[in-house]
């Protein structure tokens, strides 16, 4: 097995998680626990479940978010193929763009990095319209938290209300 390269650097990320099909939070849970055991990844907070409105192709069940704050070692391009392997494990299959899956897993942030490349965009593109990764976001980020080329998170809540998600109770 190839030994991950490790960069000397600890980045400070972000990982949004997302699911509903076959027990959602079940999913979720299992995937924290894997994101956990990665090699080069530790966990430093982790958001409450919410509940959300589907968005995309109508009929689906409602999905539960949460956001995973970790640091880790690893490049961003290492962390992302990592969570795909993750999202694989959990029986991810991609058939339909927004359609309903058994775990979606985002790098919403890697540090104060911008990154463009075809597979790779950080920020999250559309991580600021949706109030499903914003809220558990600021459940677990610094208050001042900066999300780069955006501006504050404050910000951004203020222009994203609370609708349609629900915290789950603890
Ligand atoms: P999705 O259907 O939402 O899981 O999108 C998966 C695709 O988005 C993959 O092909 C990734 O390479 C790409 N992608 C681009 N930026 C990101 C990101 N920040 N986090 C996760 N996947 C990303």
């Amino acid at each position: 097995m190839n030994k991950p390269i490790v960069n000397p650097g600890q980045w400070d990320a972000y990982i949004g998680l997302g699911g509903n099909l076959q027990d959602p939070v079940a999913q979720l849970r299992l995937a924290r626990a894997k994101i956990n055991a990665l090699e080069h990844v530790r966990e430093r907070g982790f958001s409450p479940f919410y509940r959300s409105a589907p968005f995309g192709p109508p009929g689906q069940p409602d999905y539960v978010n949460a956001v995973a704050h970790v640091r880790t070692s690893l490049s961003a391009l290492q962390l992302l193929y990592a969570l795909q392997q993750i999202e694989n494990s959990q029986g991810r299959e991609r058939h339909q763009r927004w359609g309903a899956r058994t775990l979606d897993l985002d790098i919403l942030l890697f540090g104060a990095e911008s990154i463009n490349l075809p597979e790779l965009k950080i920020p999250h593109p559309e991580m600021t319209r949706r109030a499903f990764v914003l809220y558990p976001l600021a459940d677990i980020a610094a208050p001042d938290l900066t999300i780069p080329g955006v501006g504050a998170l404050s910000d951004c809540l203020a222009a994203c209300p609370p609708q349609g998600i629900w915290k789950l109770p603890e």
